[in-house]
């Protein structure tokens, strides 16, 4: 009982070569037996650690008893994208890290039982619910708008989703790798959106093909959750060579543009030898992905293994890969031929010093310590700012000096009846706390408009 019931994946030999889910979910068995390890605790320490409050123990017991259905019910009263969730939330640092079964063994797999419960129920025909309470615009397709738009269309309003991308999802359609996260798995969380009502409106640029203040003239209230796609860059010479990409271009023409696949053309570099700079979830996705385009791939990261930003299960994923780490190593100069093509990357070894503001210890550059990778293409993965198309368009909403919208702890901006969430607030951050967001705004924005009848 101390021990978690292991999940099927697919093994290194084999899912380096095709883009498929590696990690394969439990069967019902499996799902009942790690079901039957929960201890039902009274105080649900697990649900006070998840950032929208699912009564975990209550679907877990649903689970026990076989009733799959139910357990769904209890998961969307509080998460209506259960199937993203299980798969791609920091389940290790929030729920699972305060649970109980944890203290003598391993936790529960919540994440895993979360994912079952999603996959494995049965659709049940939604009513029609009258729409009367007013009309809501949302910008932005991503976690954030979705979990807004599936909290208000729940509670009777209109909701148009405008988005800039011919499909939605955000980072779950065009960031996170279908290996990781199947876009069928998207598909079916945004078409049970749909079926309750949700309208989106897709090719829609807000900022271009309409403005703030049109959105703010004809709706009721208007959800900013235009993400962070801006890539960072480090400024170091050679970064405007050929071959040097950021993470966000890489990733979104693996997903988008099917670029893995040879029946589709679209011109990403045939690539021998990649360096992907950086330690995070963006880093090891563009990393595994070279790695299946059949590169030999180097991660570049200036701090050490543990300090990696990273989930655990992505960075064990990405060593079985063969993926070759060169920790405590920050590049430095990024070298090109006379066409202006990368042969290689300067990088200067570095030790780990004080902890900083930030409580991680500093990488300080070891003096003398420069040495060189051959590679032929570099992926920039260090972090994203918030899109400043919007910003750059109104003057509307305040941003503060990052181009980070300014909202209250409701996500409401400087404009009454303006809310605004996810990474376009935060700066780059996760699922959850973007559906976290999406969701605070949509119940502020349903407390204004019911006072104001
Ligand atoms: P987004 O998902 O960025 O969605 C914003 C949407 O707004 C986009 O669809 C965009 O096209 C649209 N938009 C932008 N501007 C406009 C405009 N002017 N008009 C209309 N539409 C507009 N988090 C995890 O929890 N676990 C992970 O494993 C994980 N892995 C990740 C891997 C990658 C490669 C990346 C890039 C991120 C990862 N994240 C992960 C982070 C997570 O995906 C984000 O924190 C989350 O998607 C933020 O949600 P959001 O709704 O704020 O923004
Ligand atoms: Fe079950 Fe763990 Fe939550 Fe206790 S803390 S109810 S064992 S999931």
């Amino acid at each position: 009982m101390n021990n978690r019931v292991e999940m099927k994946v697919l093994s290194p030999e084999e899912r380096i070569n095709n883009f498929e889910e590696v990690a394969q979910g439990y069967s019902l068995e499996e799902a009942i037996m790690e079901a039957s390890r929960c201890l039902n605790c009274k105080t649900k320490p697990c649900v006070n650690k998840c950032p929208v409050n699912i009564d975990i123990p209550s679907f877990i017991k649903e689970i026990k008893g076989n009733n799959i259905n139910e357990a769904y019910k209890v998961i969307t009263n509080n998460n209506l994208l259960p199937g993203i969730c299980g798969r791609v939330c920091p389940q290790e640092t929030q729920c699972e890290s305060s649970c109980v079964r944890g203290i003598k063994g391993e936790s529960i797999a919540i994440g895993r039982l979360e994912r079952f419960v999603s996959d494995n129920h049965h659709e049940e025909k939604q009513n029609d619910i009258q729409r009367i309470n007013g009309k809501i615009a949302i910008i932005g397709s991503g976690p954030a708008g979705l979990a807004c738009s599936g909290v208000l269309i729940s509670k009777g309003y209109q909701v148009d989703v405008y988005e800039a991308m011919h499909k939605n999802g955000g980072v779950l359609i065009y960031g996170i790798p279908e290996f990781r996260l199947p876009k069928k798995i998207v598909l079916k969380e945004i078409n049970n959106l749909k079926s309750l009502g949700v309208n989106f409106i897709n090719d829609v640029v807000v900022g271009k093909t309409i403005t703030l203040e049109e959105l703010y003239e004809q709706y009721d209230a208007v959800f900013i959750g235009t993400g962070a796609g801006l890539p960072k860059f480090m400024g170091i010479p050679g970064e405007n060579a050929n071959g040097v990409l950021s993470a966000n271009e890489f990733l979104t023409r693996i997903n988008l543009m099917k670029a893995y696949k040879d029946e589709y053309f679209t011109p990403v570099r045939k690539m021998k030898n990649v360096a992907v700079v950086g330690g995070g979830n963006v880093a090891m996705d563009a990393a595994r992905c070279a790695k299946r385009l059949k590169a030999n791939v180097y991660l570049v990261y200036r701090r050490g293994l543990e300090e990696m930003p990273a989930r655990k299960e992505e960075i064990l994923n990405a060593l079985e890969e063969k993926i070759e780490f060169k920790n405590l190593c920050n590049p430095v100069e990024i070298l090109y031929d006379e066409n202006k093509n990368v042969t290689g990357i300067k990088c200067q070894e570095m030790i780990l010093g004080e902890a900083d503001e930030s409580g991680r210890r500093k990488a300080i550059p070891k003096e003398n310590s420069y040495f060189t990778l051959d590679v032929d293409t570099v992926i920039m993965a260090i972090g994203n700012h918030p899109n400043p198309l919007l910003k750059n368009s109104t003057d509307l909403v305040e941003y503060n000096k990052y181009g980070c919208l300014v909202v209250d702890e409701n996500g409401r901006t400087n404009i009454d009846k303006i809310y605004g969430g996810g990474d376009v607030v935060t700066g780059a951050a996760t699922v959850i706390l973007a559906m976290e967001a999406g969701k605070k705004s949509a119940i502020a924005i349903d407390k204004i408009l019911n006072k104001k009848k």
